[in-house]
Order: C-alpha cells, then sequence, then structure tokens
C-alpha cells in the first residue's frame, strides 16, 4: 500500500497520475469525478450524483447506470465477478427505486485465460439474471494481447423503470429521518481479502453479494415513504452515509454499537487492522425513513431473508453538510470521515 496517501484529510492531495486510490470511493475518488468527469460532461443527471440516472422517456421515467468489475481474485466464499458484475448494476438500479429490466455486459478478456473459466463466470451470471428477473440483451467481447490485462474485466449497464410516483433521492433526506441497514457490514471485503491473502479463519467469511431489489420492493409495499436509499459498496457502510450526508445537505448521527458486525468479520478486522464501517459490502444497504415509519421499515426489511439482521444505526440532523458524528461503543463521539482512499482495492 502507498504511505505516502494520507488516509484522512480534509482536501486530498492533486495527483499527476492515476492512484489505487482514486478508484475507492473515499475523497480522491470524489475529487476525480468532480474536475475530470463533471466539469468536462456537464449533464444535470450526471450531475444528481445517484446510484442511477433517472431520465425522462415519453410519459415513463427510465434509470440507467454502469459499472465495471476488476474484482481480483475472480472467485471468493460467496460469490465471484459474474455474480457482482450482475448484482452491483441492478442493485444500483435498485436504489434509484426502480424496478430492474434489462443488462448489457461488456468482457475484456486477456488472451490466455481459460476458456472453462469464461464459460463458469457466464453460467453464474445466467443464475444471477435470472434471479434478479432482469434479462441481458446485448454485449460486447474485447480481446487483448497477454500480460495487458488482468484475465477478465466486465462491464455492465442496467436499465429500469422508475414507478410514477417514486422519489428516491439523496435532496429528499430531512433532519428527523432514521437510518436503517438492512444487515451485518463488512462480510465481502473480507471474503475477498481472505482468498486473496490466503488468510484462514476458524469460521470462513461468506461474501454478502445479493441482489437488493427485492428487499427495496419489500419497503414500498409496506407503503414507507423512503426518502433515499444506498448500497454500502466500496468504501462500506462509512463512505455510503458520508455520501449522502455530503449530496443532501445533511449530517447525520450514527451509534457505532447499533451497526451489526458478524463476529468473524470483526474478529478478521482486528487482525488486519481494517475498520468493518469501511469495509466494502455487496448485498447491503443503507435505508433513510421518515421517523414514524421507521419500525414499519425495520419490520418490513427483517421479514425478508436478506433483511433479517437490519438495524436502526442512527438519524439525521440539522448540521453542517457531510458531517457523520460517530458515538462510538466506549460512548465516545468522533467523526466518521470519507477515507482519501480505499482500505482494499480491486474489491468489486
Ligand atoms: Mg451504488
Amino acid at each position: 500500500m502507498r504511505t505516502d496517501i494520507p488516509l484522512s484529510c480534509p482536501v486530498p492531495l492533486r495527483h499527476t497520475t492515476v492512484q489505487l486510490a482514486h478508484g475507492g470511493g473515499g475523497r480522491l475518488m470524489r475529487q476525480l469525478i468532480e474536475e475530470v468527469f463533471l466539469e468536462p460532461l456537464p449533464s444535470p443527471a450526471l450531475a444528481e450524483r445517484h446510484d442511477s440516472a433517472v431520465v425522462p422517456l415519453g410519459a415513463e421515467r427510465l434509470a440507467l447506470t454502469t459499472d465495471s468489475y476488476v474484482v481480483t481474485p475472480r472467485f471468493f466464499p460467496g460469490g465471484d465477478i459474474g455474480r457482482l458484475a450482475v448484482y452491483g448494476t441492478v442493485n444500483d438500479l435498485a436504489m434509484s427505486g426502480a424496478h430492474p429490466l434489462y443488462l448489457s455486459a461488456g468482457f475484456i478478456l486477456e488472451e490466455g485465460l481459460a476458456m472453462e473459466e469464461l464459460r463458469r463466470v457466464v453460467a453464474s451470471m445466467r443464475e444471477a439474471a435470472r434471479e434478479c428477473g432482469v434479462r441481458l440483451i446485448t454485449g460486447d467481447t474485447k480481446v487483448v494481447d497477454r500480460g495487458k490485462a488482468d484475465g477478465l474485466f466486465i462491464n455492465t449497464t442496467g436499465a429500469g423503470r422508475v414507478p410514477e410516483e417514486r422519489s428516491v433521492h439523496p435532496r429528499r433526506v430531512r433532519p428527523g429521518d432514521v437510518v436503517l441497514v438492512s444487515g451485518d457490514v463488512g462480510r465481502h471485503g473480507i471474503a475477498v481479502l481472505s482468498v486473496r491473502e490466503g488468510i484462514a479463519f476458524e469460521t470462513p467469511v461468506q461474501s454478502d453479494c445479493a441482489p437488493l431489489a427485492p428487499l427495496v420492493a419489500a419497503l414500498f409495499e409496506a407503503a414507507v415513504d423512503v426518502h433515499c436509499l444506498r448500497d454500502a459498496t466500496r468504501g462500506g457502510l462509512a463512505s455510503a452515509l458520508n455520501e449522502i450526508a455530503l449530496d443532501g445537505g445533511v449530517s447525520l448521527a450514527v451509534d457505532e454499537s447499533a451497526v451489526p458486525v458478524d463476529e468473524a468479520v470483526a474478529g478478521a478486522c482486528e487482525l488486519l487492522g481494517l475498520d468493518p464501517l469501511y469495509v466494502a459490502c455487496e448485498g447491503r444497504m443503507v435505508a433513510f425513513v421518515p421517523a414514524p415509519q421507521a419500525d414499519a421499515a425495520l419490520e418490513a426489511m427483517r421479514r425478508h431473508p436478506l433483511g433479517a439482521g437490519a438495524a436502526r444505526i442512527g438519524r439525521v440532523t440539522e448540521g453542517p453538510a457531510g458531517k457523520v458524528s460517530l458515538r462510538t461503543r466506549l460512548g465516545g463521539q468522533r467523526l466518521l470521515d470519507l477515507l482519501s482512499g480505499e482500505q482494499l482495492p480491486r474489491i468489486c
């Protein structure tokens, strides 16, 4: 790991070349997006910085999102790159309140990749798409010379329809809203890291990678007026909370002891010097709901197997945009800051 990049600083350093930390979901990634992409490519939909762009299409609203998958290793406990490439994109559609419908897939293949492995990944994508009720309708393949890519990269684009009455967006978050998380955090990062670093835990940690659309549907079926949703992927729960606080222009107060963390994940984090609040998930989301509906929302999530471990972890407060305060397990108070980079690169 680079040691010249401070893990936490208010204004990230400007780099003349792309750093691994630019992909980490933290301050450097925000800076990259703002300065290199948003400035020269102004677009109201892009400037919204939501998980999907939502644009009108005739009388309806289309949600569109794209994501690339570079996880290493490609197979890990509880999932693989193919499953991630479907779930990750479908989840970003779900986070904007959309019904996921269609997917495209682009494959960058390195000369020499075992055909059998590629078949396994494709079979996994077929299974995941079936599970999510989306259809893979178009794709592309490119092959690059040996040594010019790391086996296999996948890009998926997802399209979905946003029901007329729905508005799920950081702008809708209000002081007083309750913050819920759909389950224990940090499994995905630890599952990938355990294989990558050859670490054997007493209890093997399985990735939490899963489709979140059914859980979102459960919230709307319970008539919850969901203000905002965000899947906690790169940079973990802490980064998702920081993004919403910044983009929604609010402060958050979070209770550390209320955040569910599996015992094996907590143990692994302690061993590796990682904070589970910053470790990636691939099947967990945060939901911002009006306080009077928080119990109903929590019950709706808990009734679904994917949300069985859902918990109320904090609330939205008046205060400066982007401030996330954490009440620690020991009863102290500290800022839950956006890191500069990522604790673990190539996690998704
Ligand atoms: Mg997302």
